[in-house]
């Protein structure tokens, strides 16, 4: 699979990280997730890399006011460890 734009953009604020390396992540179950719901929106700070099945979940539930806020939950798993294991999910990219 060919890295989009987003996923240059995710890269480009992030010099440790490798083409390589996000190719194996997306290989082994995470995704890039646009926070705001805007899939054009290709801003770095709007995309983090979350589980895929986290991914589907916050695509799952319906109603704006969920998602906006399942939206700023999806930043939060990906960002901090100690909300995920108060809510004893997934796995972000500040694990890896
Ligand atoms: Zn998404």
């Amino acid at each position: 699979m060919a890295l989009k734009d987003y996923h240059h953009a995710w890269l480009s604020v992030r010099p440790c990280r490798t083409p390589e390396w996000l190719q194996e992540k997306l290989s082994e179950g995470f995704d890039l997730h646009h926070i705001d719901g805007d899939q054009a929106n290709n801003d770095p700070s709007n995309l983090v890399l979350i589980d895929e099945a986290d991914h589907h979940r916050l695509h799952n539930r319906p109603g704006w006011l969920r998602a906006a806020l399942e939206d700023g939950r999806a930043a939060r798993l990906a960002r901090g460890k100690a909300e995920r294991r108060e809510w004893g999910v997934g796995r972000g990219e500040a694990d890896l």
